[in-house]
This record gives C-alpha cells, sequence and structure tokens, in this order.
C-alpha cells in the first residue's frame, strides 16, 4: 500500500513538474483564442494559464489574467504578457512560431509568393529617438527602412543605422518642397547632396529613394505643374527605385496622436489581412508616441505571422496615383 502511495506520490510530483516546466513554445501556442470564437478573451487566458502553469498558482494568477494595457480588450499581447509574467520566461522567447529569427535578413525573393510582410519604413530621420528605435529593432530582431534627410545635429546616427543592420535610404537634403519642385533640376540637385552626404558618412551609396510628400504630393502643384510626373520616370530614368506607402500610422496629421491611436492606425492592415505593407511612420524629435507605439506594432505583426523585413530595389513600390 505504502509502495503504491509512493509512486502515485512521485506521479504528481512529476506531473506537477511537467506543467511547472511546459515548454514556452506550448505555452505561446496557447496565448490564442482556445475556444476559437475570434476572440481572446480573459477566459482563453486563464486557460492557458491553468495549462500552462498549474492550478495552484491560478488563483493568484487569475487577478492577472486581464488585459495589461488597460484597453478593456484582452488581446494576444496581453495573454503573453501575462504568460511572460506568470511563467517567467523573457518575453523575446514566447514568439509566435512561425518567426524564425534568421529570417531577418531575407528579402521577399526568398519567402513564399503569398507570404505576409511588413516593410516599416520611418521618414525624416535621424533624430533623437533613432537609438532607441533601433534597440527595439534589434530587441524583436526584425528590419526596417530609414528615409533620411540631412541633419547636422544627428550624424553619428546614419552609421549607427547601417552598422545595426538596417537599411537606409534617401529622403531628401532639405525637405523643403518649395525648392526642390520647382524644377527637375531642382531636385536632382537635392537628391544628389543627400546620396553625397550619406554616402560620406556611411560608405553606402543607396538608390533607394522616397519622395517628400510621396509620389502623390499635391502641394508640388504650387511649384510646378506637373513636376511629379516628370519626376517619377526620370528617377527610374536615373537608377533609382521609389517607394511610396499603402498604410502609415497617422504621426504625419500634426496632431499629437497617443502611442495608442498611432498602434490602432498602424494595425488596420492585420485586420483587413493585407498581405503586403509598406508602413509609413516618422524619425522626429517630436514622435515620441510613434516609439512608445512600436514594440506593440510589432508584436501584433509578428502574431499575425508577418515576416518584417528591409525595402530593397526588388520590393514593391507601391507606387501612389500621381496627381500632379
Ligand atoms: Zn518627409
Amino acid at each position: 500500500m505504502k509502495r503504491i502511495l509512493c509512486v502515485f506520490l512521485c506521479l504528481i510530483t512529476l506531473t506537477g513538474i511537467c506543467i511547472l516546466h511546459f515548454p514556452v513554445y506550448a505555452a505561446s501556442k496557447r496565448a490564442g483564442d482556445v475556444d476559437d470564437d475570434g476572440w481572446i478573451t480573459a477566459a482563453d487566458a486563464r486557460l492557458c494559464l491553468r495549462f500552462s502553469v498549474g492550478l495552484e498558482e491560478l488563483d493568484f494568477l487569475s487577478q492577472e489574467a486581464c488585459d495589461t494595457d488597460g484597453d478593456w480588450l484582452v488581446t494576444a499581447s496581453d495573454a503573453r504578457n501575462i504568460l511572460r509574467f506568470a511563467v517567467g520566461y523573457p518575453s523575446d522567447t514566447l514568439r509566435h512560431p512561425a518567426q524564425v529569427e534568421e529570417n531577418i535578413d531575407l528579402t521577399e525573393k526568398d519567402l513564399p509568393e503569398d507570404a505576409r510582410i511588413l516593410y516599416m519604413t520611418f521618414d525624416d530621420g535621424p533624430s533623437s529617438f533613432t537609438t532607441e528605435i533601433l534597440d527595439i529593432l534589434d530587441h524583436y530582431k526584425v528590419r526596417a527602412t530609414f528615409f533620411v534627410l540631412y541633419n547636422p545635429y544627428y550624424t553619428a546616427k546614419y552609421s549607427e543605422i547601417v552598422e545595426r543592420g538596417q537599411t537606409i535610404a534617401l529622403h531628401c537634403y532639405t525637405h523643403n518642397y518649395g525648392e526642390i519642385y520647382t524644377s527637375k533640376e531642382a531636385y536632382f540637385k537635392d537628391l544628389h547632396a543627400i546620396s553625397d552626404y550619406v554616402y560620406n558618412l556611411t560608405g553606402v551609396r543607396t538608390n533607394l529613394i522616397r519622395f517628400p510628400g510621396g509620389s502623390s504630393n499635391t502641394v508640388s502643384i504650387n511649384y510646378k505643374d506637373g513636376i511629379m510626373s516628370e519626376l517619377v520616370t526620370a528617377v527610374e530614368e536615373e537608377g533609382y527605385h521609389y517607394f511610396d506607402w499603402n498604410y502609415t500610422n497617422d504621426d504625419a496629421t500634426g496632431e499629437e496622436l497617443t502611442w495608442e491611436e498611432i498602434y490602432a492606425a498602424a494595425i488596420e492592415p492585420i485586420d483587413k489581412d493585407v498581405k503586403k505593407v509598406i508602413l509609413l511612420m516618422h524619425d522626429t524629435d517630436a514622435k515620441q508616441t510613434t516609439v512608445e507605439a512600436l514594440p506593440h506594432i510589432i508584436e501584433d505583426y509578428k502574431d499575425a505571422g508577418y515576416y518584417i523585413i528591409a525595402l530593397n530595389e526588388n520590393s514593391p513600390g507601391m507606387h501612389h496615383k500621381v496627381q500632379n
């Protein structure tokens, strides 16, 4: 009888250990919609926890099984935060299994045709936030593209972008519409100036560009009729590839948006199941909430199975309809 009891106790202990040390992969897999109703609820999160950490801790943990960012909705990211807290694993081990870190330097040519891809782009940098953005990209092991302009206050940041594995691309030297859009010559003078500036600071000569205001800007009408129609052809003839965007995080609206508003705009394509996203964001001294939203944005795209990679000359340009 004693022996049976002993075996029984051993079994219970072993089961306990197994439950407590349930692999993180499984935990993260369960950080989802367990009743398949399309929503991750507090009840789902509690079930995940029960499965992952064992019953005895559930009372305490169930109090934590609510939305961790206070938005009244328990998201997958909330569930992960709870699990992270409960299981004590570092955040970056609780990942969507589709996200293999080695994928970050792939290009779209290496990926399946129906792969979901997010190209994060930052315009108007560098700024006082560039290093923080680079830290976040490093942490999540993702890539982004920086369309930079001339900024003598942050000369060290240009090479930092390159040295930390991110992609540098050209925006403009002056960002002065009244100067660059007066003629084709004026535009190219500005473009060549930023090209040389970036080359001198980083050793990188890039042909990836983004027009100030995008190719669809109408502000250029004030300076020269038809200038954008002329430029979209001219830049390609000179061997440049220009990139517009199909979504933005709304951080250029002029108002001071909260990080939650920026986050909500940026993740819109996930709900709409958009396969290829070029997301326009800004890297300037005024855009603190852009930086605050960034980890949440990256986490949600990763959860949805997106590859987050940099633009290159074979990437889709997402060209807008030219309006001038
Ligand atoms: Zn700009």
